[in-house]
């Protein structure tokens, strides 16, 4: 029998996922990367760059809630918020749904990514291009991070992999940069890979967060599209006290913000910062 069309995923030497393609939705070199959209029976639309897969319409709801409620909750009175990345504008349409938040920025590379997904991700970003609180601005955001005289009390990064344009964004200069763009307790928030099978690509970026700032840790989310368990993401704040902050207080923010989720719950919130052992040791060591 003929397996038909299938999109292997290599992330790791000797570990491949594969994944059945029903049908080639959209397929363009863009200026910096490859970009591939195909439908599969489980997950959906599937948007791979380079040949690793970015977001699904299937699980987007747990990293886009994870990475934006976590932070802007935790923050309690964040106005100004940056995402660099998040071309697919899922991540964004989760932090406009805080009416506190009065400026939404994103700084993303690739303008294809988000054209693209205006039309083909309507989904989960609708509405988001079109709010009067957000602007997109096209560039690296390496550079828009050195430059910028803008300060956020949140700062999302989205990225790809430490591999081609996202590479910069886990750089020790990005993050020092991403320090200086954030107001007083301000929070770095950022997509830092599966430890299972990415364990250095944690230790490296806690090391770098621990050098600029007072808190580095990490939290967690289990994703199915990002294969090999829990996927992390990096945490790193001049307030300690944002990470352990009691339910009824997170329970208090989630009521006020009035909206509803999939994934996110106060209880998932504190919770996410309980680390597996071996998660641990991987930010303890950085
Ligand atoms: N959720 C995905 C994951 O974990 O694999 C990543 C999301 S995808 C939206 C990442 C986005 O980062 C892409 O749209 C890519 O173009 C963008 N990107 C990569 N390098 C960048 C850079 N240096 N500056 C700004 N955006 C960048």
């Amino acid at each position: 029998m003929s397996e038909g069309l299938v999109f292997n995923e290599i992330l790791y030497p000797g570990v491949q996922v594969s994944y059945s393609c029903e049908e080639i939705l959209y397929q363009q070199k863009t200026e910096h990367q490859d970009l591939v959209l195909f439908s599969n029976p489980v997950f959906g639309k599937i948007l791979m760059l380079d040949g690793v897969t970015q977001v699904t319409t299937a699980d987007e709801f747990i990293y886009h809630e994870m990475m934006s409620h976590v932070p802007i909750i935790a923050h309690g009175a964040a106005k100004n918020v940056l995402i660099v990345g998040g071309g697919d504008c899922g991540l964004a349409e989760e932090v406009l749904k805080h009416a506190s938040v009065e400026k939404l920025v994103q700084v993303e590379i690739d303008a294809s990514v988000v054209d693209f997904s205006k039309e083909h991700f309507s989904d989960f970003n609708q509405g988001v291009l079109e709010d009067p609180r957000f602007e997109l601005v096209i560039a690296d955001g390496m550079k828009f991070a050195a430059e910028t005289d803008h300060r956020f009390d949140v700062v999302i990064v989205d990225s790809t992999d430490p591999h081609g344009p996202g590479a910069v964004l886990f750089s020790e200069e990005f993050y020092r940069n991403a320090h200086r763009m954030l107001t007083p307790g301000g929070i770095l928030v950022t997509q830092n890979g599966v430890p299972f099978l990415q364990r250095d690509e944690l230790v490296t970026s806690v090391e770098r967060f621990s050098r600029i700032f007072k808190d580095a840790a990490a939290y967690i989310a289990a994703i199915p599209t990002y294969f090999g368990g829990h996927m992390t993401l990096g945490w790193a704040t001049d307030n300690p006290d944002l990470r352990r902050q009691a339910v009824p207080v997170l329970e208090q923010r989630f009521k006020a913000a009035g909206f509803e989720t999939r994934y996110y719950t106060p209880d998932v919130h504190a919770a996410a910062f309980a680390l597996p052992k071996f998660i641990l040791d991987a930010v303890e060591e950085g």
